[in-house]
């Protein structure tokens, strides 16, 4: 064995044990001499129907840790759209952004190919790094691709609907409230997601306190819906009734939780909790948490349906029902005094697994 073939050995030593871990169904790597893609796709899980997720184009500090988040988003795409009850399984992608110069769109023309050649078991979409430009490439070379120019599946309103929908069910089973009107709710990050999010609780009168790192979206919130800003690191400790993370990942933690003077958190960001312990504190703490991945479905209910053709009217409509889905892990949370994610992640996987 040369040097290299040590290298080699090393890294992918373990692997099966990655794959094993996760219950991951398939990895596949493309490598393209002629456009310098480098591609992975995790298929996680296909029981429900072909794999979903969107494609990540951004850097890593190496291959292992493009392998990691890959296998870690497809699994957390299979959950999702189990619990979403559409006929999806879960998958991601990631391209990994090239060192070298290189031209975008042949990149993701390969990356279509690439897709193309696992036969429709994953369907592609936009996830950071990537744009619907990006998509439009990708379509020149498979019909495996959702969100498009052509198609216009904009996952970001329908999600802030979902969260909407949710919200409201939170607010029902914790406050008793059928509206959120006069409620104080935070919300962090107006971005996308987040400003569509405050557009829908302000038009049902709820009274909102908005931060963002941006000062500009801040500013928009506070001219259109007459929100009180805060600075990005006072939101946690605001004395409101729901806090609704919508920009950042990992926000709940052991230095925010002791802050939070809120009942509710229930907001549109990835990966709220920075880990499983976080669950629990806010459990302990009374306060209930909408699991992120069960809250924010609008998005993949939007690119699965919008792929299958289904009409906006059912494509909002089962975003809307996204509020039963809650109130009945919330109720079941209750009775059986378990944190509500981990009450979802026991249905997914009943879905999954069983
Ligand atoms: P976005 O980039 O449009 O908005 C995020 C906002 O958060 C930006 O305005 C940014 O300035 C702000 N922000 C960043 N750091 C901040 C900080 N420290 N404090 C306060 N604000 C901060 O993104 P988006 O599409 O609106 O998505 C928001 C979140 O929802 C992300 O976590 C995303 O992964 C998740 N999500 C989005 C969708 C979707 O359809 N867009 C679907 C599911 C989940």
């Amino acid at each position: 064995m040369n040097k290299q073939d040590h290298v080699y050995a090393a890294a992918y030593d373990g692997m099966f044990d990655k794959i094993e871990r996760d219950d991951l169904n398939e990895l596949h790597f493309r490598y393209d001499k002629s456009s310098g893609l480098r591609a992975i796709i995790a298929i996680h899980n296909t029981r429900l129907g072909p794999a979903l997720g969107g494609c990540r184009f951004i850097s890593y500090n190496s291959d292992d840790d493009a392998i990691e988040d890959v296998i870690r988003l497809a699994r957390g795409m299979s959950y999702k759209a189990a619990i979403a009850k559409v006929p999806q399984g879960g998958g991601k992608a990631v391209i990994l952004k090239p060192m070298e110069p290189f031209d975008r769109q042949d990149l993701f023309q390969a990356f279509g190919s690439f897709i193309h050649d696992l036969g429709g078991r994953y369907i592609t979409a936009v996830d950071s790094g990537s744009l619907i430009s990006d998509m439009d490439e990708v379509a020149k070379n498979t019909p495996y691709v959702s969100g498009t120019t052509k198609d216009g599946h904009d996952p970001s309103p329908v999600t802030a609907l979902g969260v909407y929908a949710g919200i409201r069910a939170a607010v029902q089973h914790r406050l008793q409230r059928d509206s959120v009107k006069g409620l104080r709710i935070a919300v962090q990050g107006v971005g996308n997601v987040g400003y569509a999010l405050a557009a829908l609780l302000h038009k049902d009168g709820a009274r909102l306190i908005v931060s963002d790192a941006d000062e500009r979206r801040v500013q928009r919130c506070v001219s259109d819906f007459g929100a009180t800003a805060v600075a990005t690191a006072d939101i946690y400790g605001v004395d409101c009734d729901l806090f609704a993370p919508c920009g950042l990942g990992g926000i709940i933690n052991a230095k925010t939780i002791p802050q939070l003077r809120c009942s509710i958190v229930a907001g549109a960001a990835n990966n709220q909790l920075s880990d499983d312990a976080q669950g629990e504190a806010l459990h302990k703490k009374d306060i209930l948490y909408a699991p992120d991945y069960v809250i924010n479905a609008g998005g993949l209910i939007q690119v699965s349906l919008g792929h299958l053709k289904k009409s906006d009217s059912e494509i909002n409509q089962r975003t809307l029902a996204l509020g039963d889905t809650l109130t009945d892990l919330f109720e079941r949370s209750r009775v059986d005094n378990n944190p509500p994610e981990q009450i979802a992640n026991r249905v997914a996987e009943s879905l999954l697994f069983d």
